[in-house]
């Protein structure tokens, strides 16, 4: 897999009339089928589907090497801000309900683990309601301007932060399960960490949600190469139930993610376009960096003001009919043992 020239910007297409391929045991069901769906540019790895349950991934998977290369510096944003101002505040007051959403029902001084923590905006937000907060982060450049609240562990894999057992109340994975290398593995360890009854509250882009149905490689939550695996819903609940965790609830509207992803998804859809321009404009770093053309940045822009009331219509009707962009799945840990051997 070589490197792309910008992570944003490579162009993904479907892969048409190809035939099953044998591929590793699947992570969810362990079939070792799967037909592959999306070629990435520059990369020789195409995105497979499992043809069980539904399941995308890398064939073949990037080393650890790779994936470290997924993620440059920028990805993260400096001194703890990725987005133009206004842009920045807004995911603020959503980060501040979103963790209000997050800790219903949790005892003052509740111990919360936020992996992938990122420049800890949920952090900040955890932290202001009271609980004591920790965040695991692979990269500590990502962790700039942290909020000093938080207890940070630097590590590229969950289990490696070496935590005790039965340590928190809650484990929240914000966007981040898509970018992790083993997706069981890393459940057996939420599930280990977790305090008896404790709960853990996933979110990922919906693989079988309409939107990613509807724009299929112009899907803007594909975010190839990074998102290393695309859940269906059912794939994901699936993962949670063999290996220990009880799903409780199951929630479609994000107002943070799902009308973006309407918007950004269907400009990739004109193929002339360049794909994520949209993101890559509110993603730069300062007003002074001017991303292609005027012409193109005001096209952006129109289509930015125009599409988001008539996304964030279609964000709510997906939501109802439990079919959202994106999704969160809230579980917890069962007394029960999990099988280790139990895949079914
Ligand atoms: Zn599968």
């Amino acid at each position: 897999m070589s490197k792309p020239t910008s992570l944003y910007s490579v162009r993904v297409t479907l892969v048409e009339g190809t035939s099953p391929v044998t591929v590793a045991a699947c992570p969810v069901c362990a079939r070792t089928t799967a037909v592959p769906r999306y070629a990435i540019e520059g990369i020789e790895a195409r995105i497979v589907v499992c043809e069980e349950c539904g399941l995308g991934r890398f064939v073949p998977a990037p080393s650890a090497d790779q994936i470290r290369d997924f993620y440059p510096d920028s990805y993260y944003g400096s001194t703890g801000r990725k987005f133009e101002g206004l842009v920045e505040s807004l995911v603020r007051v959503v980060a501040a309900r979103q963790a209000r959403f997050l800790t219903r029902g949790l005892p003052d001084g509740a111990r919360v683990l936020d992996v992938g923590c990122g420049r800890g905006v949920m952090l900040r937000a955890f932290a202001d309601r009271g609980f004591e907060v920790h965040g695991t982060e692979v990269s500590a450049a990502a962790t700039q301007g942290v909020d000093p609240r938080a207890i940070l562990h630097i590590t590229s894999r969950l289990a490696d932060a070496d935590l005790p057992e039965g340590t928190f109340d809650q484990i929240v994975l914000w966007h981040v399960f898509e970018h992790l290398p083993d997706p069981r593995e890393t459940i057996l360890e939420i599930r280990r960490l977790l305090k008896p009854g404790g709960k853990c509250v996933i979110a990922v882009p919906n693989f079988s949600s309409l939107q990613s149905r509807v724009t299929g490689a112009g899907w803007f939550h594909l975010d190839p190469p990074r998102h290393l695996y695309h859940f269906p819903v059912s794939a994901l609940r699936r993962l949670f139930e063999n290996n220990g965790l009880k799903c409780t609830s199951e929630h479609h509207f994000s107002l943070r993610q799902n009308p973006f992803g309407w918007v950004q998804s269907v400009l990739n859809c004109v193929f002339s376009l360049p794909r994520n321009g949209l993101y890559v404009l509110l993603h730069r770093s300062s007003s002074v960096e001017k991303p292609f053309s005027r012409p193109l940045r005001w096209l952006f822009r129109v289509a930015f003001i125009l599409g988001m009331p008539v996304a964030v219509v279609l964000s709510v009707i997906t939501a109802v009919i439990r079919q959202g962009a994106t999704v969160t799945v809230v579980a917890r840990r069962q007394e029960r043992s999990p099988d280790a051997a139990q895949i079914s």
